[in-house]
């Protein structure tokens, strides 16, 4: 590795004092309205919690609210910003490789599976397939890569870093929503700031543009055109593998809306994870296309080019042996997969915590060029929770009730609402029979400079400190044999927002909201 030490930035001065500006009531409620308004004029929004709206006031199922959303763009460092975009075609490209070496997946699987049957089941599912033979070659990844901007008080003046949070590749969410709390925030500062009474430099925001709803549908469109045509005369078709009880439908929806907009010859379709053994067959030929048939009209019938999952990430969804049969016959079938379960496998914080130790990343890529050296800048330490030298180490500092509170203990889950906190890891981990510590991981905790906003959530305003987490989204679309990479773009951001007395971020988890970047 070349540059192995991270390169100090100089901080920039975050303006949390000045900004947001104060709000008279009056001003608080003409920004909510306009808020209110442009969010369900352009489709910012959600379908309701039972909390908000119960089942019996909605028996349709026919109202949407706003999605939560900051009033304002959070100030964000521009260095740290332009650092993880410009870093995202390094992490598909590593990403894409660690999916292809088995051995290497199959190894970190033989690590946390004694305390995690979820893995173990994916796993077993990869290994069924490659019994009789993958068919498709391609496999198509829709990565999101998250950052937390991390302030080392340790350097005068202090650094500023993106930090990486954790590497998604599977049902990276809110790329949908993100475009348009961008484009909210950008309609409010050209008709609502500048009315303020104590207006704000608008010209001087810095709001860069935000597209990840085309990056995303691009993506998905390449892996489509990738596909061969059929050769049993069926039309193809993407499926948008979904939960049944999704309540950020919206998000996907835009992402179905621009395929259709910019092709409007590829048929979308919606099918819920539980309902793929109803509606689905692979046919019994050496290719195993896999055939959806309509459920509103069974006797048509298409062949799935792409299978995009935006559930199947968790234990929740298979609840039964249906459930990985079901999986097993995605896997099995020729259809490209958005991800595979090797890619989902990739995407654990096993995997992310293996590769931020030493001499790692050069099994995988090039470590001597200067965009491996920039990935490296973006890790933090991680460790493993195993009988090893350091996983022993790493025991010390989670049972400890003073060291602990620098850490996070995370499992193998995606999500969010999975992770334990600070202090209380100890009596955690002390709840789990220690043959399982293995299938965790201890993280460094990212300490974010102080931001405020005000978040705007099921109609109220809080107001506050707030901390900002950094999305950035990847496409790329490989050929696993090979390795040939056919497709590898960036492909816009997300920024999430939460209170800073929670831990969790998650927008659709309930604890985040949807925030935009105003580059300082
Ligand atoms: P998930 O896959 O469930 O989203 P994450 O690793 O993203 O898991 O953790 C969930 C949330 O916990 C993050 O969005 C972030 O708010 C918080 N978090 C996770 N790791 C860290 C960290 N190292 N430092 C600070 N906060 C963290
Ligand atoms: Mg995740
Ligand atoms: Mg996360």
């Amino acid at each position: 590795m070349a540059t192995l030490a991270a390169e100090p930035l100089t901080a920039e001065p975050l303006t949390a004092e000045t900004y947001p500006p104060p709000l008279t009531e009056g001003e608080q409620d003409g920004l909510v309205q306009a808020i209110k308004d442009w969010s369900m004029g352009n489709g910012l929004a959600v379908r309701p919690p039972p909390a908000v709206i119960p089942v019996d006031a909605d028996p349709a199922g026919i109202a949407a609210i706003n999605a939560p959303v900051t009033l304002f763009p959070s100030p964000f460092p521009r260095r740290c910003f332009d650092q993880a975009k410009a870093v995202q075609p390094t992490y598909n490209e590593l990403y894409a490789s660690v999916s292809r070496d088995e051995e290497f997946l199959g190894q970190m699987v033989k690590e946390v599976l004694d305390g995690d049957d979820f893995i173990r089941n994916l796993w077993q599912t990869h290994l069924r397939v490659k019994e009789e033979g993958y068919t498709q070659p391609l496999s198509l990844g829709l990565f999101r890569s998250d950052y937390m901007v991390h302030r080392d008080g340790s350097t005068s003046p202090p650094s500023l870093q993106a930090k990486q949070v954790e590497f998604n590749t599977i049902a990276s969410s809110f790329g949908g929503l993100s475009s348009f709390t961008s484009q909210l925030h950008s309609f409010l500062a050209s008709t609502e700031y500048p009315l303020l009474s104590r207006p704000m430099d608008v010209g001087a925001l810095d709001l860069p543009e935000c597209r990840p709803v085309e990056g995303l549908a691009a993506g998905i469109e390449a892996a489509f055109h990738a596909y061969a045509a059929s050769e049993l005369g069926h039309p193809t078709c993407v499926v948008f593998l979904v939960q049944s009880e999704e309540r950020n439908v919206f998000d996907q929806r835009h992402l179905e809306y621009q395929i259709v907009k910019s092709s409007p010859t590829i048929p979308v379709f919606r099918l819920p994870f539980a309902d793929i053994l109803t509606h689905t067959s692979v046919a019994e030929t050496a290719k195993r296309q896999l055939l959806y048939r309509l459920p509103r009209n069974p006797t048509r019938v298409l062949e799935v080019a792409v299978v995009y999952m935006r559930a199947g990430y968790g234990p929740g969804d298979y609840p039964d042996r249906d459930a990985w049969e079901a999986r097993y016959q995605l896997e099995r079938s020729a259809a490209i997969k958005c991800p595979t379960v090797l890619t989902q496998l990739a995407g654990t914080k096993k995997v992310q915590q293996v590769l931020a130790a030493p001499k790692v990343l050069a099994r995988f890529i090039d470590d001597e060029t200067t965009s491996a050296g920039e990935l490296w800048k973006t890790f933090t330490n991680i460790y493993p929770m195993d009988r090893s030298d350091a996983g022993l180490e790493a025991r010390k500092k989670a049972l400890d009730a003073e060291l602990c509170q620098a850490y996070v203990l995370k499992p193998q889950r995606e999500g969010g609402g999975n992770n334990i906190y600070r202090g209380a890891i100890p009596d955690f981990l002390r709840s789990v029979p220690e043959e399982h510590w293995g299938s965790y991981i201890l993280m460094e905790l990212i300490v974010p400079p102080p931001v405020s906003n005000l978040i705007l959530r099921n109609g109220r305003v809080e107001r506050g400190g707030v901390i900002c987490e950094l999305g950035v989204y990847g496409t790329c679309l490989w050929n696993q044999g090979t390795g040939e990479v056919l497709r590898n773009e960036e492909a816009g951001y997300l920024l999430r927002t939460k209170g800073d007395k929670s831990e969790e971020g998650g927008v659709a988890a309930g604890y985040g909201c949807m925030d935009s970047c105003a580059l300082v």
